[in-house]
């Protein structure tokens, strides 16, 4: 017997839009559909809109997820930026607001600047807090999926084991999601262009280097969440440069925007980019020689995933085709050609966007899911 929170995914899914067509669907009985129906409508989760195609006689009212019922509020953390969004409940954004910010002034300094905006955008929106349903943050680093704490990040002094998920969950009771910024750009490069294919990667080139693995809709994280972590591949047994890391000869401390930053003299990964942009012909020779390094790394993440399409995001993806040449030139020379034939490698389209939308898809993905909708259900009805 389906729950409502199955139902629920039916509705989303478009495989049923009106009662009578989750009946026939189902196979349940009229009284169970207009219970499981009329229980999601009083929670706020889908309401009737429009009408639906009739064969005659009353036309049958369309259900559909009540997208301005509830709100999702996320923040996209990077080295020098922060970006944060107010959705609706189907992840489409209300209001966004970014700034420069460095990481590294600690966690207490970026999160009440957080949850100053989210205050903003609420207020700007006219919308209580109790009309949200759920929070995403990504940050650069390593996160334990489960606790929400930072395990690792190098560009992130202070945040080591910093429990973002109370920090915020002091103004809100709802369900709290923190991600590696790589994992949620990908899946907001997958939701807005790359639905149809069953694997994503993505490679986020900006101070840092870090990968995003989508596969069959969902972020891949691995065992210790650290899938994607491909900066600290060692590639050099020579060179001397030190990465963020202490070790040396990392792709990071070769490709990455903090390293063509040291090489060119420039103060930021994004000062490289503007260099780039002026067409300085150092600094661009300098970013395709660096994309064309980090290829050789992804040239065995492509063998080794077969994905649909590899995306570069991040500063690196405003060079124009510079670093993304020099990465086709590496994954198409070193991959079987079978494997790269129809694969495109193409910047995403997001651009600085990218890690709020997934933060967003993430979080309506959570919330909506047939158990948490199950659950809430549970809990609205004994309370
Ligand atoms: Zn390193």
């Amino acid at each position: 017997m389906l729950t409502a929170g199955q139902i629920l995914q039916l509705i989303r899914n478009g495989s049923c839009r009106t009662r009578k067509e989750l009946i026939e669907h189902t196979g349940l009985s009229r009284s169970t559909i207009t219970e499981r129906v009329d229980r999601l409508i009083a929670a706020g989760y889908i309401h009737e809109s429009g009408v639906g195609a009739s064969g005659g006689g009353r036309p049958p009212s369309v259900l559909d997820v009540h997208a301005a019922s509830r709100l999702i509020l996320v923040a996209d953390l990077g080295a020098t930026h922060a970006r944060v969004a107010l959705t609706d409940l189907t992840a489409r954004p209300m209001a966004e607001e970014h700034a420069d910010m460095r990481i590294e002034l600690g966690p207490e300094a970026v999160l009440s600047w957080v949850r100053e905006a989210f205050q903003r955008m609420l207020d700007r929106a006219g919308r209580p807090a109790r009309d949200v349903c759920g929070i995403g943050l990504d940050v650069p680093g390593s996160v334990d999926h489960a606790s929400g704490h930072v395990i690792r990040s190098f560009l992130m002094p202070g945040w080591d084991d910093h429990p973002v998920r109370e920090a915020i969950g002091e103004s809100y009771d709802v369900p709290i999601l923190v991600e590696n910024d790589a994992n949620a750009m990908a899946l907001g490069e997958w939701w807005s262009s790359w639905r149809g294919t069953a694997a994503l990667v993505l490679v986020k080139v900006s101070t840092g280097i870090g990968a995003g693995i989508v596969l069959d809709g969902r972020i891949h994280r691995g065992v210790e969440d650290a899938a994607g972590n491909i900066g600290h591949v060692r590639l050099s047994e020579t060179d001397d440069r030190v990465c963020t890391c202490g070790s040396r000869g990392c792709v990071a401390s070769l490709a990455s925007g903090q390293a063509l930053a040291a090489d060119l003299g420039a103060g930021s990964s994004r000062e490289v980019v503007k260099l780039v942009q002026a067409g300085d012909p150092d600094a661009i020779a300098r970013v395709q020689e660096a994309g064309h390094t980090l290829g050789v790394v992804l040239a065995t993440a492509v063998s080794l995933l077969n994905p649909g399409v590899l995306v570069l995001s991040g500063d690196m993806a405003r060079t124009g085709e510079h670093y993304l040449t020099g990465i086709r030139e590496s994954v198409y020379r070193r991959s079987l050609p079978y494997t790269t034939r129809n694969l495109p490698i193409v910047t995403g389209t997001l651009g600085e966007r990218a890690g709020i939308v997934g933060m967003a898809v993430l979080v309506m993905e959570h919330v909506l899911s047939a158990a948490a909708v199950d659950a809430a259900l549970a809990a609205a009805e004994a309370g």
